[in-house]
């Protein structure tokens, strides 16, 4: 199988509204260049310094997504041309990711990281967290970034209903905040081994890599 036919399988199975992040992670240009030859646009890191060099050497219409766990000191290489960043998880982050939008000019868009699986590996905002965040009034005077959703990860379990049971919470979430905050409508959670659960739950953007590229060393 190849990139083309695995990313043509993949998006022929999902509805119109999906967002697809195809997570390009530890493959080379090449197979990015596979990819957005058949149309793919959108693409996620997991680390600065590969994102920072993928953006130098492809082309400029790529939409690049930040989906790992990032610290405050490398927000600055990313912040000229980041599309969105899906782990945002403290306040202090979001303070200098406003920071860094602003010397560009721009907004960055930015998802905070719930945690919702019950394994403690796993970064995250409780939903206390959350509420305490968006309603901060310091936070919504921020001109460089745009909080538009949230993002998560479910224990790596083959327990599918533990899984659903994740998703499920999340998705009720960010439900419950949109009503009183319009401009939080994103809700990025799946990956190659749970992303039909995931849009089972409501997820509208997933990020998907082995499906697509194959497994990773
Ligand atoms: C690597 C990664 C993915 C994609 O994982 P696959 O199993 O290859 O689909 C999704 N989300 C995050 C945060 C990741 O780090």
């Amino acid at each position: 199988m190849s990139i083309t036919n695995n990313l043509n399988d993949l998006k022929a199975k999902l509805p119109k509204d999906v967002t697809l992040v195809a997570v390009s992670k530890t493959k080379p240009n090449e197979a990015i260049r596979e990819a957005y030859d058949s149309g793919q646009r959108i693409f996620g890191e997991n680390k600065v310094q590969e994102l920072a060099q993928k953006y130098k050497d492809l082309p400029k219409d790529i939409e690049w997504h930040l989906i790992g766990h990032l610290q405050t000191n490398k927000v600055k290489y990313i912040a000229p041309f980041v599309s969105l960043i899906h782990a945002v998880d403290s306040f202090k982050l979001l303070k200098e990711i406003n920071k860094q939008a602003l010397k560009n000019n721009r907004v960055i868009n930015c998802l905070l990281q719930v945690k919702i699986a019950e394994e403690d590996s796993k970064f995250g905002l409780t939903q206390t967290d959350v509420e305490e965040l968006i309603n901060n009034d310091t936070v919504q005077q921020l001109e460089g970034v745009k909080i538009i959703g949230l993002m998560g990860m479910a224990t790596n379990s083959s327990d599918e209903n533990q899984i659903k049971k994740e998703f499920n919470s999340l998705n009720v979430f960010l439900q419950q905040l949109s009503t009183e905050h319009s401009t939080l409508n994103t809700l990025s959670m799946g990956m190659s081994s749970d992303y039909q659960l995931a849009l089972a739950e409501g997820s509208n953007m997933i990020r998907v890599g082995s499906t697509i590229f194959g497994g990773r060393a």
